[in-house]
């Protein structure tokens, strides 16, 4: 069931949506060699609750930390560790969100850690183009399916591949609601798009084969082929006026 917002539960969501965006640029600045993941994931909590929200995925499906940090060959859902100490020239997917009177944010970004290889930069901005591309179909009557497509397009052109097991979707009292939004699709298919909507559009594209795996903890996805992934988010309304990104600062 799709849930359209209210004008006071969109207010409510885009305070949700700051809060996710400020704490996802603190653990960007925090991505350096020589810092655990679980340090950056510390930050992450503390700002979240500093401001009287929650972190959204902090036991989500029994996930146990504030935020999902991976890097490298790690598309999502990566686990911080004390023990995963990022170096030089890694890329570092980080995904925050934060749960503020019942409302969930829900965004990411991927970081270079130093300075990277041009091959990564590429992907990073591939990605994040992919990205906007998406946003900019999130208007009233089109269909997830265009905003699929414009992403799919955009990096297939580039040969990079777009994963398909895990895809975007609604957002609001939920962390995960309906519809499903993939990284593909067909112009003109699929749910259409109506104000008061609001989605998280995350495209997670591989540098080399779409194929990913989870590993034995059960959270962990990486590439098949072990190539390098990035992920870009953000949640975004459908408005009469255009996409309004949700997730950002004023
Ligand atoms: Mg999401």
């Amino acid at each position: 069931m799709i849930v359209l917002k209210t004008s006071r539960e969109l207010s409510l969501m885009r305070k949700a949506g700051k809060i996710s965006q400020k704490a996802l640029r603190l653990a960007g600045e925090a991505v350096e060699p020589g810092v655990s993941t679980w340090e950056i994931d510390k930050i992450i909590r503390q700002y979240i609750e500093s401001e009287g929200a929650t972190p959204n995925f902090l036991g989500y499906g029994g996930f146990p930390a504030s935020a999902c940090i991976s890097v490298n060959n790690v598309v999502i859902h990566g686990i911080p560790s004390k023990s995963t100490i990022l170096k030089k020239g890694d890329i570092v997917g980080i995904d925050t969100g934060a749960c503020y009177e019942g409302f969930n944010g829900d965004n990411a970004w991927t970081f270079a850690c130093g300075e990277i290889s041009e091959e990564a930069r590429a992907l990073l901005e591939a990605t994040e183009k992919s990205l906007y591309l998406g946003i900019e179909q999130a208007v009233p009557g089109r269909r997830v399916g265009d905003i699929g497509h414009a992403v799919q397009e955009y990096v297939e052109a580039r040969k990079y591949s777009v994963v398909r097991e895990f895809v975007g979707h609604g957002v609001g009292a939920k962390l995960h609601e309906d519809p499903s939004v993939p990284n593909y699709g067909t112009p003109g298919r699929g749910v259409r798009l109506l104000p008061g909507m609001t989605i998280a559009i995350e495209p997670m594209v591989n540098l080399g084969k779409p194929g990913v795996k989870i590993l034995d903890d059960g959270w962990t996805t990486v590439t098949r082929d072990g190539s390098l992934s990035a992920h870009f988010e953000h949640t975004v309304a459908i408005t009469p006026d255009g996409p309004v990104i949700l997730t950002q600062l004023d």
